[in-house]
């Protein structure tokens, strides 16, 4: 049982919880977020005797009111750290707001149980624990506040709910053929082979199944977008854009690191899923060793007693597609009354890609969740607006409606709008500048709370950056190693305040003038009235196509932040044997020479006995009357020394000869 349901049943603070279960005699650890069940009964029962719960409560405050000796400095310390935390947090964002590498933080969540990636977002109670570990005082934010930083939930509110197709997405470990059975899916549509396969890829298809269902329903929508891409788009902004998910494993291999990692991310988002048992066309195909390593993750097949469909299939020989788009479907029609939508109502849709055309301007992939999206539309997704101009299907046809489910590619947005932005649609003009004025208010929210955020942090050598990328994908890459560079170089924090798809536009100017950020562009363009506020903002905005030019140029930017190295080489050392004169500012004195070289117009530190008694700079060197530029070891030699207390020097005195130079930042 979870430690808060456990607290929330015996109405106790999950904190005061925490710190009465070991002096009940239950030692569950400082990190514990579970109990076993057992102990969790026992202590519900021990907890609900009046008596004993008394009891228990006054040894807590025994406990408290030793604690309450500790130094106010420490309680003041302690009362200082104080972490407001939304109801889910992204794990980078929560290891930045903690102060802990990201990398740390994901290994504290191992330990707990929790498998999370840095991109991952945990849920409220965890994050609270491990802040709590960390010494933070934890306050939550209110659904408010959480609205505020651009995580909008969506809710549509469904009048009149008819069935709609379920979207599905395709997961599992890399190369157990995610795409090769996306392909497959494809190609089942008869219409897309007679045209010879030619299909546009828009990120999402719909395919129809051959198949009588109650609720009439016979087609599923594909998400095109395999592997991490589509976790991070189910993930975005609180929309969940899949219905059922489809876990791939390859028969040949077996589970592996991703599968595992799929698995989590459909347990936590609660969907319904099948497994798509692959390449069972190859000789070292073994089904049942999957269906064996599946049940041992407590996934187990129905024809084992579980409630898993797991289809055996190829890919490649497309053997059982056909039986797989049926169980699919199959699987819907347990599910369907949640996967429901009206046509009617007001549009919704998710932008599940975008990118800029070179011809074309702006291009966007939706996915419509309720609604009807028509041609000639004034649309706005995120601060991207527009009016659908022209909208194709997955083959590549003009469509003048696009109904709920139905994934389009839409042209007509001016500036492009990010993926996982929900899109909306407006009556006229004046809704949409309506609209378009609570977009930005949003997006000046977040760049005032990065604001706050940097600030807080209080780092001098703290470089903010924004990154703007054309595609999710290269996005999320480069953001991992950022985040990877940022751990490599601890003199610099790399502060993150904002990433996003397509050019870069006035507000990536704004939030970065306002947080004193560089902007960086992955494969993509500023705007032309954007690179004039640049100019204006003095913000610095740098554009590559390879990202191993953007790290260097992002180590260059934290090489200049870190203050240089002098580095101090003693080259000679000698004692001074006479002083022939001391005049208004310099000595001429005699040394013969210890030690390495003394070279004329060097630095010099002069010591008595282990002591420093001053410094001095050497303006003229001579050996035999000479001048020269150098006297050595075991040579005598003659020096006007400058810059230097002329009483404070005497005969015996040690000059040491030095050099400072800087040395170059190793990054
Ligand atoms: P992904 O990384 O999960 O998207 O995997 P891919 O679809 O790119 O497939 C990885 C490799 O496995 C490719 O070489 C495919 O041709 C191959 N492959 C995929 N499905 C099958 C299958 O059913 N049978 C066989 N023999 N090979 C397959």
């Amino acid at each position: 049982m979870n430690l808060t349901e456990l607290a929330r049943q015996v109405k106790l603070p999950t904190k005061q919880l925490k710190e009465l279960l070991p002096l009940m005699g239950y030692d569950i650890g400082q990190k514990a977020i579970k109990v076993n069940n057992k102990i969790a009964q026992e202590v519900i029962q021990k907890l609900n005797n009046k008596k004993q719960r008394d009891k228990y409560l006054a040894l807590l405050t025994q406990d408290q009111a030793v604690e309450e000796n500790v130094s106010i400095e420490d309680k003041k310390e302690s009362e200082e750290k104080i972490i407001h935390l939304p109801d889910h947090i992204v794990v980078k964002d929560f290891a930045r707001e903690l102060d802990i590498n990201p990398t740390k933080l994901v290994v504290e969540l191992m330990k707990q149980g929790v498998m999370a990636s840095v991109t991952d977002k945990i849920d409220y109670e965890t994050a609270a624990i491990i802040a709590e570990d960390f010494g933070f005082k934890v306050e939550k934010l209110s659904a408010k506040k959480d609205e505020d930083v651009l995580d909008e939930e969506v809710n549509i509110e469904v009048k009149n709910k008819k069935y709609r197709p379920p979207v599905v997405v395709v997961m599992g470990h890399v190369d157990h053929g995610k795409t090769t059975l996306l392909d497959a899916i494809r190609n089942t549509d008869v219409a897309i082979r007679e045209k010879g396969g030619i299909t546009q890829h828009i990120g999402a298809y719909q395919v129809s199944v051959d198949l009588k269902t109650e609720s009439g329903i016979n087609k599923i929508t594909f998400i095109d977008t395999p592997g991490h891409e589509a976790f991070s788009m189910m993930r975005s902004r609180g929309a969940r854009v899949a219905d059922i998910a489809v876990l791939v494993v390859a028969a040949d291999d077996g589970v592996k690191p991703q599968t595992i990692e799929a698995l989590s991310h459909i347990r936590r988002s609660e969907l319904p899923f099948l497994v798509a048992i692959n390449k069972i066309d190859k000789e070292e195909a073994n089904i049942e060793k999957i269906k064996k390593e599946l049940s041992e993750l407590n996934v187990i097949p129905e024809e084992w007693g579980g409630d898993v469909i797991m289809v055996p299939l190829s890919a490649k020989t497309s053997q059982n597609i056909d039986k797989f788009l049926e169980s699919l479907l199959l699987l819907y029609e347990v599910e369907k009354d949640s996967i429901v939508a009206d046509p009617d109502g007001e549009v919704v849709g998710t932008i599940i890609e975008s990118h800029v055309d070179k011809g074309a301007g702006p291009v966007a992939t939706v996915l419509v969740q309720n609604g009807t999206l028509k041609a000639g539309t004034d649309i706005i997704a995120g601060d991207a607006i527009g009016r659908v101009r022209v909208m194709k299907n997955w083959k590549g046809e003009v469509v003048k409606e696009a109904p709920p489910s139905y994934p389009v590619v839409i042209l007509g947005f001016k500036n492009v709008p990010q993926v996982g932005s929900i899109l909306y649609t407006a009556k006229d003009k004046e809704d949409l500048k309506k609209k378009q004025r609570e977009m930005r208010k949003r997006v000046s929210v977040v760049g005032f709370k990065n604001k706050i955020l940097s600030q807080k942090r209080n780092l001098d050598n703290c470089l903010n950056i924004l990154i703007k990328a054309d595609v999710l994908g290269s996005l999320e890459a480069l953001e991992e190693m950022i985040i990877d560079l940022d751990s490599d170089i601890p003199e610099v924090k790399i502060n993150i305040i904002n990433t996003g798809l397509g050019l870069i536009t006035d507000s990536d100017i704004l939030m970065a003038a306002g947080s004193d950020a560089i902007v960086l562009g992955f494969n993509t363009e500023i705007l032309t009235e954007a690179q004039e506020l640049a100019i204006s903002k003095k913000v610095d905005v740098k554009t590559f196509h390879i990202i191993y030019d953007l790290l260097d140029y992002l180590k260059q930017k934290c090489k200049e932040k870190i203050q240089p190295k002098m580095v101090r080489t003693e080259t000679g050392k000698a004692i001074i044997a006479k002083i022939f004169r001391r005049e208004n500012g310099f000595i001429i004195a005699g040394i013969r020479v210890k030690e390495g070289r003394i070279e004329n117009k060097t630095n010099v530190d002069i010591y008595r006995g282990d002591k420093k008694i001053d410094s001095a700079f050497i303006d003229e060197l001579q050996s035999g009357k000479q001048d020269v530029g150098e006297v050595v070891e075991g040579q005598e030699g003659g020096v006007k020394l400058v810059d230097a207390d002329i009483e404070e020097i005497q005969e015996g005195d040690i000059m040491v000869c030095f050099k400072e130079e800087t040395e170059e930042v190793e990054i």
